[in-house]
């Protein structure tokens, strides 16, 4: 297989995952972390590499394999691999264009990568495409051909879930980062801190399951993953020990991962759930959820401003409270742009740069918290 991100949190856990499957890894992606990609090279021996940053090229070991570089390098290097199946982990939007390479040289997209469908669900709707999301992962356990009327997924509820809510706009990144349940990259621990990964796993939703009926809980153990409502006015849940391996399996081989256990059973007994709302007062980026379910390609103008905001948020620059200050703004400034004329991947990277200047410049002209 390709895959894409291979140093990060899901990266690490896929190449464990391929090893017991004997899946052969013909391609490696990552981004500034070579030492650990050397020792990826070394021990899978891929045919392809592909880093983010040339001059680090000199940093890589030897090795009988043909380089390529940066976001250009990652297309020719899924173009040129013989692999049927691309497994994107890249961080942010970034990974977009590969998810797009990937499906027009036909090839199967195990998609962690959220950012894509978030920014272009609507046009990559209905293409081959497993998603490694564990709270997707559990609504596709639980979907059946019966009528369905509602999907809940669920959120730890991040860092501050327990935090005075005072306290919560002034925090720092080292405390955004402590997530009490998850191992996961940096991105993806502050959005769950902030609720926008919520919000992107809607969007994620609407697209993979073609529903609008969606909502979401907060579950503080992370067992509860998902639940369907039917129409028939049965609810089921899909339960099991927060652990990507179980996700990532079935997005490599579901007639393998089916017989395989990579996570200790939950006993029965332990569980106890207790669902509470998402409140706007703790995550205000949650009065965002119905917006983005009428007109899900808002999600573009969300994610970008979310990515700004972050790499300020990381360089200490803002404080957690400007996150959602900055990306509310930004969304409003947004409101009247002609959503429906964006129908192509060259449309949506032009709005993806035009809310990265918008957004840089509220950065410029910030109020303090
Ligand atoms: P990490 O930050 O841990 O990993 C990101 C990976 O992308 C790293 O290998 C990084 O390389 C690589 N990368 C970043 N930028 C570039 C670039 N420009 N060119 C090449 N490689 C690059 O993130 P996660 O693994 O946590 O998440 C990956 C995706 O999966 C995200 O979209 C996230 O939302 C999603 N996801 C993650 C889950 C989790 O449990 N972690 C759960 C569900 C979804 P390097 O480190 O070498 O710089």
């Amino acid at each position: 297989m390709v895959l894409l991100g291979s140093t990060g949190s899901i990266g690490t856990n896929a190449l464990e995952v391929a090893s017991h499957f004997d899946i052969p890894i013909e391609s490696l992606c990552a981004g500034k972390n070579i030492a650990l990609l050397n020792q990826q090279i070394a021990h899978y021996k891929p045919k392809n590499v592909c880093i983010a940053d040339k001059n680090d090229a000199h940093k890589l070991i030897n090795g009988n394999y043909k380089l390529f570089f940066g976001s250009e390098g990652i297309g020719e290097m899924i173009e040129s691999s013989h692999s049927t199946l691309v497994l994107n982990a890249l961080v942010g939007f970034a990974g977009l264009k590969p998810s797009f390479t990937t499906l027009q040289c036909g090839k199967k997209l195990a998609l962690a990568n959220k950012e894509s469908l978030v920014n272009a669900g609507w046009l990559l709707q209905g293409a081959d495409i497993t998603p490694i999301d564990s709270e997707h992962f559990g609504l596709w356990y639980l979907a059946h051909t019966r009528p369905i009327s509602k999907l809940y997924i669920t959120a730890s509820g991040g860092a501050f879930r327990d935090y005075p809510l005072d306290k919560i706009p002034l925090a720092t990144s080292q405390e955004a980062l402590k997530h009490p349940n998850w191992q996961m990259g940096r991105k993806i621990t502050i959005d769950s801190a902030s609720m926008a990964n919520k919000l992107f796993e809607i969007l994620e939703a609407r697209w993979l399951f073609d529903m609008q009926s969606i909502d979401a809980f907060i579950e503080p153990s992370s067992s509860m993953h998902a639940l369907v409502a039917f129409a028939d006015g049965s609810i089921t849940a899909h339960i099991s020990a927060p652990n990507m391996k179980l996700p990532i399996a079935y997005a490599l081989d579901k007639n393998q991962a089916a017989h395989t256990s990579f996570i200790a059973p939950l006993n029965p007994q332990s569980l106890c759930f207790a669902l509470k709302n998402i409140e706007i007062e703790r995550y205000p980026l949650w009065q965002l959820k119905d917006t983005l379910l009428d007109t899900p390609q808002k999600g573009i103008v969300l994610n970008a401003s979310n990515e700004i905001a972050i790499e300020a948020f990381l360089a200490q620059k803002i404080a957690f409270g400007q996150i959602s200050a900055l990306i509310l703004a930004i969304m409003e400034q947004f409101n009247s742009f002609d959503f429906g004329s964006l129908n192509d991947l060259e449309s949506i990277q032009a709005l993806n740069e035009e809310v990265n200047i918008a957004s840089l410049e509220w950065l410029k002209f910030k109020k303090s918290i």
